[in-house]
């Protein structure tokens, strides 16, 4: 028999879309020059990179010369911030629930004797913007860092509203866009922001790619040191069937913009509504009000005494893949920490499951989820 399966755990990671990968063939197969080489199979590749560089930047609103290719949003986020203290950035401002690729760099750069101000944030994961100005106020010039979907919650920041009060104390603002690039439209030359982050498994593109934006007049060494890529920012020779791809299915996502986000929200009710009419005392973690929230995350918490582990064994067993946490924290015995960073009971955190939906989804797939998650859910009896 075969198991019916069921992907809800496209916040890890999305399915290639099938057009993206047929873009991305024809330049794997005949494109085997070296990009930086100046004869005619250089130069074509070259002309690929600058070609996705352009496009991408037009997409954001952006200088092509403001983009850098990456190897996904961890290291663009680690370029941003390391690169920021290697230029005699002494403070640090972020939450405690930003993606690890954030708060590690973070961490690291606490323990080498930076100042780093963990904002306290609300039950939704929204940082106190009275402590912010505190902290912008009272310190050194400030690198601020927040990201404007979580990853694990979907609560989407204010994210302009934040770099405007940043530019008033003349702080560097850096936004870790990885979850909402392709949910959000950027403007960046209408938003005082210096550094966002994208990765292109996010939005049905593959892994191991990603963009740094960085806004033209901040200057930053680079990590990687080697040849001169990158207008040597980050040497290495380009992954470029990969970086093609990668704008090939950041256009098809911003070309089709409203319908897709649209499609999500429906996904993301219908599921909202059909665990809310099988399981009593189901409680979303984040917001509530789906308009402040990307439509790709649903975390809930279940009533009861199945821990989440349990939980994710079930839906494994039954052909359903979703996530107790950041993928990249999975298979960790630590709770997540976005969730005890908002305050969640251990116990809570523990009965939670992160849904989230790509635009592949239907509802007869939710339907399937409902009825397995129906019969091994344990509902407690009413008090
Ligand atoms: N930032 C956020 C918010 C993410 O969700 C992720 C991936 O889960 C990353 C950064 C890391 O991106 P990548 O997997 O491309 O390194």
């Amino acid at each position: 028999m075969t198991i019916r399966r069921v992907y809800l755990d496209n916040a890890a990671s999305t399915p290639m879309d099938p057009e993206v990968l047929q873009y991305m063939i024809p330049v794997l197969r005949e494109s085997f020059g070296n990009p930086s080489s100046v004869h005619d199979h250089g130069r074509r590749l070259r002309a690929v990179i600058e070609k996705s560089r352009k496009e991408i930047a037009q997409l954001i609103g952006a200088a092509p010369a403001e983009i850098f290719f990456t190897s996904g949003g961890t290291e663009a986020d680690n370029m941003a911030i390391k690169g920021c203290a290697a230029i005699g950035i002494e403070h640090f401002i972020s939450t405690r629930i930003e993606h690890h690729a954030v708060t590690h760099p973070l961490e690291e750069l606490e323990q080498a004797g930076k100042q780093v101000t963990w904002l306290p944030v609300d039950e939704e994961g929204r940082p106190d913007l009275d402590a912010l100005r505190a902290a912008l106020e009272n310190g050194p010039r400030a690198m601020v860092c927040l990201m404007h979907a979580n990853n694990e919650l979907g609560t989407l920041l204010d994210l302009s509203g934040i770099a405007d009060i940043c530019a008033e104390y003349d702080a560097i603002v850096h936004s870790d866009t990885v979850q909402s690039m392709a949910n959000v439209r950027y403007n960046v030359s209408a938003m005082p922001v210096h550094f966002l982050t994208a990765s292109a498994h996010k939005f049905y593109g593959p892994k191991g790619v990603g963009f740094l934006y960085m806004r033209s007049g901040t200057k930053v060494p680079s990590m990687i040191c080697g040849g001169s890529q990158e207008r040597n920012m980050r040497a290495g020779t380009e992954n470029v069937a990969s970086i093609a791809a990668m704008a090939f299915a950041l256009k098809k996502c911003y070309g089709s913009f409203i319908e897709k986000g649209k499609k999500l929200l429906d996904l993301k009710n219908y599921m909202w509504e059909g665990l809310q009419a099988r399981i009593p005392g189901i409680a979303i973690n984040g917001p509530t009000d789906f308009s402040r929230a990307i439509p790709t995350v649903l975390n809930v918490a279940f009533p009861g005494g199945d821990t989440d582990s349990m939980l994710l064994f079930n839906l494994d067993i039954n052909g359903i893949s979703a996530s107790g946490g950041s993928a990249c924290t999975s298979g960790s015995v630590k709770g997540s920490h976005v969730l005890s960073g908002i305050g969640l009971d251990p116990a809570r955190a523990a009965n939670s499951v992160r849904f989230s939906f790509g635009v592949q989804n239907t509802h007869d797939e939710i339907d399937y989820v409902l009825e397995k998650i129906s019969g091994f859910i344990k509902v407690p009896a009413p008090k």
